[in-house]
């Protein structure tokens, strides 16, 4: 995409209320604009990104079996009232329509996929299953001060599984949770996994998905000689105490919850009255989990995580371009005639190019792909062509070199 052709810009200045550093640079940067606290909407550089992320939690979840829908995010409130969540759920949107009519606005999807499952799953034979859905959720939160990784309006992966029995659970909670880590591997984002407790979801156990960032609002003790990893709040585990598994000494860090997966028992399906023909032909209750993954939760965690004073450090697989080329052309038509050459060839070889095509400084144009902080950058100056290559560099400081220009589709390619 040419640059000059992108119809935002960056600012100099995020707006004075965004306290925020994911929402600060995302805004300078032109990624999102910020409509009221906790709502945004995704510009074409955000919206790249999103579908990025999107895309390797599809991908991810596919793999481990799991079955996409798109479900309603306007609820019949008689669902909510049979599970208790209407009056439970104080984050819960209502709506009252000019009928009297009154809806909810989904925060999550159990009072929506519980009927649908009950609908198809009613044999030992049809389970388990396991179905999601990435799509806008909504929470009436008070405070909405942590850009994009606290939204009123959010985008959520949401999956919820159906099992005969709890060791069946098990078995798929493990598969998600590798899966999980994959995603977040995907992402640039080094993830651990705690246990916690229910919050008002559930009557039984769930575990947390924690990155860590002083963007976090919770706190955790993880220990580095093996995976354990617990919140605070919950365990009354702290620094200096031991290990319970290895009994290394813990640390305490600030983290982000990146995901969640809930253990719901036959909550929902006993609201519903969901039942299935067990093996032995009586009835049964199946167990539910529900498995939570913030698509622009995640996104602001990764711009929390990989940033610099400079701007935003894009990992490869999320970056809205994987390259972008810079022409330094000051008015000589030869350079920009190259530059635009470049541009045709690396779209012939399936490249997706970023093309900063626009009359401006160099100093500002670095600046700007700074902020922006497309993994990897090709500069076109009449230096680099008297010097007869292309000049490559990462955004993330790495050296620069001369290539030529088969080299350098190479290296983007792999
Ligand atoms: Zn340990």
């Amino acid at each position: 995409m040419r640059q000059s052709h992108l119809f935002t810009k960056t600012r100099r200045d995020a707006p004075k209320d965004e306290v925020a550093k994911n929402a600060q640079l995302l805004i300078r940067a032109g990624y999102i604009h910020k409509e009221m606290a906790g709502v945004y909407s995704y510009l074409p550089l955000g919206a790249r990104v999103l579908d990025k992320v999107e895309r390797i939690i599809r991908e991810e979840m596919d793999a481990i079996g799991g079955q996409e829908i798109r479900m309603a995010t306007l609820h019949p409130s008689e669902n909510w009232k049979k599970t208790g969540g209407w009056d439970g759920v104080d984050v819960l949107f209502k709506i009252q329509s000019r009928t009297e009519k009154e809806y909810a606005l989904g925060q999550s999807e159990e009072e929506i996929v519980t009927p649908i499952a009950q609908e198809y799953a009613s044999s030992y034979k049809d389970l388990p299953v396991a179905i999601y859905q990435i799509g806008q959720k909504y929470r009436d939160e008070l405070r909405a001060k942590s850009g994009i990784m606290r939204g009123r309006e959010f985008g959520m992966k949401d999956m919820y599984s159906f099992h005969e029995s709890q060791e069946d659970f098990d078995r798929f909670y493990a598969v998600v949770k590798e899966a999980y880590f994959k995603i977040y591997k995907r992402c640039g984002l080094d993830a651990k996994v705690t246990e916690a407790s229910g919050g008002n979801f559930s009557e039984k156990i769930s575990y947390e998905f924690m990155v860590l960032t002083d963007a976090g609002e919770d706190d955790i003790v993880y220990c580095d000689a093996c995976t354990h990893c617990a919140n605070v709040e919950v365990s009354a585990q702290k620094a200096g105490d031991m290990c319970p598994k290895c009994s290394a000494a813990l640390r305490s860090a600030k983290a982000a919850e990146v995901g969640n997966v809930f253990d719901l028992g036959q909550k929902y399906p006993k609201a519903f009255g969901f039942k299935y023909k067990t093996k032995d032909g009586k009835e049964s209750y199946p167990i539910m989990g529900c498995y939570g993954l913030g698509t622009t939760r995640l996104m602001g965690t990764i711009v929390e995580v990989l940033s610099d004073e400079k701007g935003i450090l894009w990992p490869k697989e999320v970056a809205p371009f994987p390259v972008h080329l810079i022409s330094i052309a000051g008015g000589n038509s030869v350079v920009s005639a190259e530059a635009d050459r470049l541009y045709e060839l690396l779209k012939d070889n399936g490249i997706e190019a970023l093309y900063d095509d626009r009359d401006a400084r160099a100093g500002e144009k670095f600046a700007d792909a700074d902020l922006i902080g497309i993994p990897s950058r090709i500069v076109i100056s009449e230096k680099t062509m008297s010097e007869g290559g292309v000049e490559v560099s990462s955004r993330d400081g790495g050296a620069t070199s001369l290539l030529s220009e088969n080299d350098v589709i190479e290296r983007i390619k792999n």
